[in-house]
């Protein structure tokens, strides 16, 4: 006998992006939604009935870029050692990683990288993440060119190879591939560019490979001429982007490429340079401008996955998604566009269908928060309940 639950919400965001419901009931078979009405239209008095009548359900959340390996310790001893770490040092960092993320209501996260791919290892070997039931996509080693930045997360090509021919050879069985295409923003300098690390050509090339074994290429870059490379080249998706310019997001509104753009991180920084310093000064600026970036990344329907780089300097995982929402929401996105650039377009950025929208024939997978909407996003760090396809799992999160 199918087992019928109905699931009475105060308020529904159902990940769409479009306005907010209220007074929702959801009918769940076998931890299917079989259909969302208004709570007056469903007669449910033979079924169980699980009442969130006080509180706001929406989508489990997904966290398009962080890195497992690193906390956001700003304690630099701490961080050296995680960088040198071997497996056995940092598995356990990276469970607890993970049981942070779903102690906020991310239940999928794509890993930008590491030095050693020990996130891909963790991803493949480790028991732990079968019980937890977070979706994990991971791009093991990046790459960059050598000399250039990036040795933090990745690797260069061995001399005398092509990106594209390394790529082809890569024993290391990722999920996406990452490319490094730019430096890092400085912090000394505001709107301080650095060169393409590669060609159009080359990523052109890598595109190519990625796309027979079905992977996608998510590209670093930081700056008008790295990023319009990627785009020319075809990459799926552009992290960061900071001072990419109103040119390249047209590109990307047109071509469909996923912006990632990581705010928060710059306001980690700003928050932990000294107040005076122009450290502190410069990355106040650069937060505003990637504000103003998202903005008009909005006007122009550009569509934007949600990312933290959990991992960063004093950007913490689970938490930082909180972060991320507030600046969405400051650059001008409601509540549930800011919602539905963490639930469907990272589901699609990542390729996972069960997750992303709450609807009619959608898994029951979905997140209940405390009190209205309007207690959102900061409400994420006590949430009700988490129920994997119609399942409670909070009992997971202890
Ligand atoms: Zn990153």
């Amino acid at each position: 006998m199918s087992e019928t639950v109905i699931v009475n919400a105060g308020w529904l965001i159902d990940g769409t992006g479009g306005p907010v419901r209220k007074n929702i009931r959801l009918r769940i078979e076998n931890g299917i939604i079989r259909s969302i009405s208004d709570s007056e239209s469903v007669d449910f008095r033979k079924d169980r009935v699980i009442d969130f009548g006080s509180d706001t359900i929406l989508p489990c959340l997904i966290d398009s870029h962080v890195h497992l390996c690193m906390s956001g310790t700003d304690d630099p001893v701490a961080r050296e050692k995680q960088l040198g770490a071997g497996f056995d040092e940092i598995k356990g960092l990276i469970s607890e990683h993970i049981k942070r993320h779903l102690s906020y209501g991310v239940l999928a996260v794509r890993d930008g990288g590491d030095r050693y791919a020990h996130a891909l290892r963790y991803r493949n070997e480790y028991i732990d993440i079968k019980k937890m039931q977070i979706g994990i996509r991971v791009a093991g080693r990046a790459w960059h060119r050598a000399g250039r930045y990036g040795g933090l997360i990745g690797r260069p090509p061995q001399e005398n190879y092509s990106l594209a021919e390394v790529i082809q050879t890569d024993p290391e069985e990722k999920d996406h591939i990452k490319i490094v295409n730019s430096g890092l923003n400085s912090l000394k300098e505001f709107g301080k560019e650095t060169l393409p690390q590669f060609s159009v050509e080359e990523l052109s090339d890598v595109v190519k490979i990625a796309l027979k074994c079905g992977r996608r290429v998510m590209v670093h870059a930081n700056g008008k001429k790295p990023v319009v490379v990627a785009l020319e080249a075809g990459c799926d998706s552009i992290e960061h982007g900071f001072f990419m310019g109103a040119e390249n997001l047209k590109i990307m509104a047109e071509k469909g490429i996923v912006w990632v753009p990581t705010a928060c991180t710059m306001k980690a920084y700003a928050e932990h340079m000294k107040p005076g310093s122009v450290e502190h000064e410069v990355s106040r600026m650069n937060l505003d401008h990637q504000l103003e970036q998202i903005s008009k990344a909005r006007e122009l329907g550009v569509t934007v996955a949600l990312g933290t780089d959990a991992g960063s300097i004093g950007v913490h995982h689970g938490s930082a998604v909180i972060e991320e929402l507030k600046l969405l929401i400051t650059a001008g996105y409601s509540l549930p566009e800011a919602v539905k650039s963490s639930s469907k377009n990272g589901a699609d950025l990542l390729g996972i269908n069960d997750f992303g929208i709450l609807a009619s024939g959608k898994p029951a997978t979905f997140l209940a928060v405390k009190g209205d909407p309007s207690k959102l996003p900061a409400s994420l760090s006590a949430i009700q309940a988490i129920y994997i396809n119609g399942t409670p799992a909070s009992g997971r999160l202890k």
